[in-house]
């Protein structure tokens, strides 16, 4: 195929974005046909959890908090033996990417109706995608099924995310559009959408640094996010996600930060290789030059810049340079030993992006 051709396919979706929407939690469950749903959150989110479940009235038969990152598969046993033991037919997943993953793993296993309230910038209710962790290893899976049924975007309940944490999380999902620019299957919907996306979040997100309650500022950090969500979830990731899998899981780090320090260097490694990608990504973020204005964006946000400030070894660097070349993946440049290894130090350093 030549230049410009692209296949495209959609997939199916009912997504209800707007502020006050966990309103319409209850008439969601009835549509499903939930009757006993069991309400998913973290441990810190319990009491979110416990005033939404409200919404469910008698359809609410028992609340989980057990949700952490990287989906730990003792916690789906756990959860699981709540789903057999109070006869559950329904899941409500409220939190971030740790608790949309609890509940992805849940349905997978059971067949149950999954509705995903996202409070978060990550974007995995948009997914057929489920990490899972196992004795240390992280093992990731595809599949229709693991898309929830019905995700509501509440605005309001993102007023709560700490500003350092909606940076974070933000520059998560711009990642996930900027590696959708230059996918092996973009498609001109998915780039319509990752520009989109990356024009709201850097718009949102200064604002959200000084206004964390501005609810304006709030809308358009979502609307980006989910947008980004459905860029992850429609195309194939690079050399950025694959790095970041490999330094989260290595070294325990956290998953949005270490995207936010990651981002600016995985796209000067892919610059050359993906011009058209780096144009748009520049374009999107009113900035010359697409790695310096993700690292400046990073920077304004007051988000870490080095690896080693949010806790990875120096002698990790080469490690971690060995782990990511193992298997190859589609990267608009080659993933090459020598330069894979400059990236991580460069970013394990905090310098600017070469
Ligand atoms: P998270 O879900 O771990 O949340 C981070 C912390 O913030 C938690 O303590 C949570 O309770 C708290 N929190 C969340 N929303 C809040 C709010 N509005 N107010 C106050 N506190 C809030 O973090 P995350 O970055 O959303 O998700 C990371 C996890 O999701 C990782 O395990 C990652 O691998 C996974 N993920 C998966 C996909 C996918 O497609 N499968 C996509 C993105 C992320």
């Amino acid at each position: 195929a030549g230049k410009g051709a692209f296949a495209y396919c959609s997939q199916q979706y009912r997504v209800l974005f707007g502020a006050g929407t966990s309103g319409r939690l209850g008439e969601e469950a009835e549509r499903l046909g939930i009757k006993r749903a069991l309400v998913l959150t973290t441990s810190e989110q319990h009491d979110l959890g416990r005033r939404l479940g409200t919404g469910l009235s008698d359809r609410l038969a028992g609340l989980f908090t057990g949700a952490r990152m990287h989906t730990p598969v003792e916690v789906t046993n756990e959860a699981l033996r709540v789903v057999e033991s109070r006869d559950i037919d329904g899941l409500v997943a409220i939190g971030g990417g740790s608790t949309v993953g609890l509940g992805k793993a849940l349905s997978l296993r059971t067949g149950l109706p999954h509705i995903a309230m996202p409070t978060t910038y990550a974007g995995s209710e948009m997914t057929p995608i489920l990490g899972e962790t196992s004795n240390g290893i992280k093992t990731t899976q595809h599949s229709q099924d693991l898309v929830p049924d019905t995700v509501i975007y509440d605005v309001d309940l993102t007023l709560s995310l700490p500003p350092h944490i909606s940076a974070a999380s933000g520059l998560n999902a711009i990642a996930h559009a900027v590696e959708a620019f230059y996918a092996p299957n973009a498609n001109p919907l998915t780039s319509l959408m990752a520009e989109d996306g990356i024009v709201a979040l850097a718009r949102a997100l200064p604002r959200i640094m000084v206004a964390p309650a501005d609810p304006g500022a709030r809308r358009d950090a979502l609307y980006g996010a989910w947008l980004c969500g459905i860029c992850l979830g429609a195309v194939g990731m690079s050399l950025h996600h694959k790095l970041c899998h490999v330094l989260g899981g290595m070294f325990n780090l956290p998953h949005a930060e270490t995207h936010a320090i990651v981002l600016p260097h995985a796209a000067a490694y892919n610059a050359a290789a993906a011009p058209e990608a780096m144009t748009r990504v520049a374009r999107a973020l009113h900035s010359a030059n697409a790695p310096q204005g993700l690292f400046d964006l990073a920077r304004q946000l007051g988000l870490p810049c080095a690896l080693a400030d949010i806790g990875m070894p120096e002698d990790g660097i080469v490690r971690a340079a060995e782990m990511a070349v193992r298997k190859p993946y589609a990267n608009p440049r080659p993933i090459d030993h020598a330069p894979i290894e400059q990236l991580i130090a460069a970013a394990w350093r905090g310098d600017a992006p070469a």
